[in-house]
């Protein structure tokens, strides 16, 4: 009998219930994977398309080698999937679950759709370490706070991930996804090795060589400790149980290194977390969390907006930040807070219009991920950074990238700024200015904000919002 493995969020072979099911119940599978354009589904951004591209190309090698075909189609799934269902006379349809709203009711509307048509429809768990439904409070309800989330979590069994499919004969394929390179593909491309093998070697790498500095050394943009596993995750190149299962054996083979792999499977735990939220909230894209923040005047400032999109603010390690995530499709997490709270707060430009920006340039785009944490920062989200915490990005610079490297990597313009200067030009000294060549306002902007005027501005407005409530 045949079965069609329609694949989603999870372009690997191994750990992935659907193809591993379907390939044990069935002599013949297919694979399909829909480039989605249905009604009210968010299309996937510019930068993470691109990536996607390339895995699938990458996934139809992977599957040629064990037999098994992969379709791309574009279109409506709900259209798709029973045609193709029925064109293969398929016995089943398998996938692994996602966890969107919209996705959901979707994938409900087919399943449905193919059981009346005599064809059975089975979805898996495989993209989280726990499915959002299975974490809940003593209560049975679900969280609004990151740690007694990741406190139950942690204790609960996480499932072992299943082998790859057993191998049948080889296929042959072309390889052709329908996909044109955008001209800022070679770009990006210097900078990741994408798919299923690579993002293997990118944990086993991680583990030997960074883990230990990852604690201490997480939060400084320069130092290259984190994993960079983020659009792996995105695309289920490789699933958050295999991350959490080798960095268990990990513990088990060096003891020593505990405490710091179980730092970074918290931070994992922050993706589930994301995952929890956008499985029980309201389109959590475009609905703030906490209610009260639905009153917030955001400012329309579209020159700053465009400045900040530029790396043009004249805020050093904004710009820095900025200027990565368009050359590189990445942005570190300290920075990627640093910007969007310079957004949100020091311009009072609304978080969703930071939120469709990340979602346009970063690969690792994530449905779940990239709202959250933009509520997160904004105020507006669960257990948010409280309202009041606005971060100083000039200070920030000072501690994180205390020597300036990373904004001389990315706005080389400020590379001969003595360390003294390199995160605040605009208070140097003329003469000292003057031998560095740079002249703000000419080489380089002048500060589109007063820092301390706008935070005040900021504070103001959330205090009349009750935020502090
Ligand atoms: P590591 O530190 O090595 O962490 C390993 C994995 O844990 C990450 O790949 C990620 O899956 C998860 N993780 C780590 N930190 C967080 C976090 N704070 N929240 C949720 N998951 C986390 N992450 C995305 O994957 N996609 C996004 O679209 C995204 N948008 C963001 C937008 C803003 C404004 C902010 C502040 C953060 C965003 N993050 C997003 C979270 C975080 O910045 C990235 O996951 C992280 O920088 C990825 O780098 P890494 O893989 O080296 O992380």
């Amino acid at each position: 009998s045949t079965a069609l493995v329609w694949l989603r969020n999870d372009l690997r072979l191994a750990d992935n219930p659907a193809l591993f099911t379907a390939s044990k119940q069935h002599d013949r599978v297919v694979a399909l994977y829909v480039d989605e354009a249905d009604d009210g589904l968010r299309p996937t951004g510019a930068a993470a398309r691109w990536w996607l591209h390339e895995s699938l190309e990458n996934l139809a090698r992977s599957l040629a080698e064990i037999g098994i075909a992969l379709k791309v189609e574009a279109g409506k799934s709900r259209d798709i999937l029973p045609a193709e269902a029925r064109g293969l006379e398929a016995a089943a349809v398998h996938w692994n679950r996602r966890y969107g709203p919209k996705e959901r009711a979707l994938d409900a509307d087919i399943k449905e759709d193919l059981r009346t048509q005599g064809i059975a429809a089975h979805s898996h768990p495989g993209n989280v370490l726990a499915e959002p439904w299975t974490v809940e409070t003593g209560q049975g309800r679900p969280y609004s706070v990151f740690t007694p989330f990741w406190k139950t979590l942690r204790g609960m069994d996480i499932e072992h991930p299943s082998p790859a499919p057993k191998g049948k004969a080889k296929r042959s394929i072309k390889v052709d996804n329908g996909y044109k390179q955008p001209h800022w593909a070679g770009k990006l491309g210097q900078h990741w090795s994408i798919g299923e093998g690579a993002a293997q070697e990118r944990l086993a790498e991680f583990l030997d060589e960074s883990v230990a500095g990852y604690p201490e050394g997480r939060d400084f943009p320069a130092r290259p400790v984190t994993s960079r596993l983020s659009p792996h995750l995105r695309f289920g190149e490789i699933s958050a149980r295999q991350i959490w299962h080798t960095a268990h054996a990990f513990i088990h083979a060096h003891p020593g290194k505990a405490g710091a792999v179980d730092k970074f499977l918290s931070e994992l735990a922050w993706r589930d977390f994301s995952y929890h939220q956008l499985y029980h909230r309201d389109d959590i894209a475009r609905v703030p969390m906490q209610a009260k923040f639905k009153g917030l005047h955001w400012r329309h400032a579209p020159a700053q907006l465009r400045a900040w999109q530029t790396g043009m603010t004249g805020i050093p390690i904004v710009d820095a930040g900025m200027r990565e995530l368009w050359e590189t499709g990445y942005m570190h997490n300290r920075v990627r807070m640093l910007t969007a709270s310079f957004l949100t707060k020091n311009l009072l430009v609304d978080w969703r219009q930071g939120e469709h920006w990340f979602w346009d340039c970063l690969v690792d785009a994530d449905e779940a991920n990239n709202p959250a944490s933009w509520q997160w920062v904004a105020g507006s989200g669960l257990d948010a950074a409280p309202y009041f915490r606005i971060f100083n990005p000039v200070t920030q610079g000072e501690r994180f990238d205390v020597t300036g490297d990373y904004v001389r990597r990315w706005v080389p313009e400020l590379a001969s700024l003595p360390d003294k200067f390199i995160q605040k030009p605009f208070e140097a000294p003329a003469e000292a200015l003057s031998k560095t060549g740079v002249k703000l306002g000419d080489t380089y902007p002048e500060p589109i904000a007063d820092l301390k005027q706008t935070r005040q501005r900021a504070l103001d407005a959330f205090a009349d919002l009750g935020a502090n409530d």
